[in-house]
């Protein structure tokens, strides 16, 4: 396993329906010492998600100010609909404050921040299979086939970009996969 030798930002992205979201809810319960990126987003709340907690729920405008006034480490337009964006600020002021710090985002976020801070770690979360992929995207159910299709069509692309990250951890077990990750960061994984 690559390790970079700055593991202060870690990167997840991995394709749609991988299970992103999944582990990063399981690191945000268990594992309090990482400081999971807030990210800015255009899209209206699900229930249960709080703002300032899951997201910062900003309108059209708003985001448009961030990015023109240079607030974005990376943002991006995902899945065509709606733009998600990280705070410079806030990932620049927790790295300062020695925190360990987690950016659950989408690969073309991913590939901006190669570009805007290339010692950050990149971890690729990759599904255990094509087969198992579909499986979770279909059965989740919150997306109307037509959106399934387009999503399924944006994860054989983004499948084919594992090799430009550092590391990949299959999600075969939310648990397991979150305790490989804890641990690339640097952290004692709990026992399961
Ligand atoms: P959801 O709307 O389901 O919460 O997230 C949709 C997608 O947006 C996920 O693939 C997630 O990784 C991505 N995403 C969330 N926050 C950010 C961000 O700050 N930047 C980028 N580029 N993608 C993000």
């Amino acid at each position: 396993m690559t390790v970079s030798p700055h593991p202060a930002v870690t990167v997840l992205a991995g394709p749609t329906a991988v299970g992103k979201g999944t582990i990063s809810t399981y690191i945000r319960d268990n594992y309090p010492q990482v400081w999971l990126s807030v990210s800015a987003t255009t899209r209206q709340p699900r229930p249960g998600e709080v703002d300032g907690v899951h997201y910062f729920f900003v309108g059209p405008e708003k985001f448009g100010e961030l990015v023109n006034d240079g607030e974005m480490l990376e943002w991006a337009v995902v899945h065509g609909q709606n733009s998600y964006g990280t705070i410079r600020t806030k990932v620049e002021e927790a790295v300062a404050a020695g925190k360990r710090v987690l950016l659950e985002i989408d690969l073309q976020g991913a590939r901006q921040v190669k570009e805007n801070l290339p010692e950050a770690t990149f971890v690729f979360l990759a599904p255990p299979s094509w087969e198992e992929l579909v499986r979770r995207l279909v059965g989740r159910g919150t997306e109307t086939p037509e959106e399934q299709q387009r999503r399924l069509e944006t994860a054989k692309l983004e499948l084919a970009a594992e090799s430009e990250f550092d590391v990949t951890i299959v999600n075969d077990d939310i648990s397991r996969a979150a305790n490989e990750l804890v641990t690339l960061m640097g952290l004692t994984p709990h026992a399961r």
